[in-house]
């Protein structure tokens, strides 16, 4: 703070003090979402429009900043979906009993198998990496290039129904 403000107080001109040039966060100059004087970015005030270079997305023309506009939904089985559009899928289980507290000699790791309440899959934690807790859901990010046609979603169904019974042996 210069000397002349310490005395006399700040000469604002909106967020900036045109004589020290100190800053405060009121009275920004908004064009869109940026303040044009000090930079500061309100997420109340995003100009939000289609991105033009990823599926289910959008982009503030002003900062750049993007966001999900959500997905069409393809649901798999019970925990599996995959969005038709982009090829983003979420696998969530919600995590049930505990069926087996032992030792993986292979990775040198503690862990135990939990089965999902929903489509009871055995769910493994390696307790190195912290617990489950009963009813929690547990989710994993997959990603298909690209736009998912219903013969990859039938793939996926197949895919799906195996490997859901070779992890319940
Ligand atoms: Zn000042
Ligand atoms: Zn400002
Ligand atoms: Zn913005
Ligand atoms: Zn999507
Ligand atoms: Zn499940």
């Amino acid at each position: 703070m210069g000397l002349t403000c310490k005395i006399f107080g700040h000469k604002w001109r909106n967020c900036w003090c045109v004589r020290c040039g100190a800053y405060r966060d009121v009275d920004h100059e908004w064009n869109g979402c940026k303040c044009e004087i000090c930079g500061t970015v309100s997420n109340e005030r995003h100009t939000w429009e289609k991105s033009k270079t990823e599926k289910c997305t959008e982009v503030c023309a002003s900062c750049g900043r993007t966001r999900s506009t959500g997905h069409d939904w393809e649901q798999i089985s019970s925990c599996l979906r995959v969005c038709k559009v982009c090829g983003y899928a979420e696998l969530t289980h919600i995590i049930g009993d505990m069926i087996a507290d032992d030792y993986d000699d292979a990775r040198d790791l503690y862990y135990r198998d939990y089965v999902c309440q929903r489509c009871g899959r055995r769910i493994r934690k390696y307790t190195a990496y912290g617990d489950f807790t009963r009813g929690e859901e547990c989710t994993m990010r997959l990603s298909f290039a690209g736009t998912v046609s219903q013969q990859d979603i039938e793939e996926l169904k197949k895919y799906d129904a195996l490997h859901q019974e070779m992890k319940n042996l």
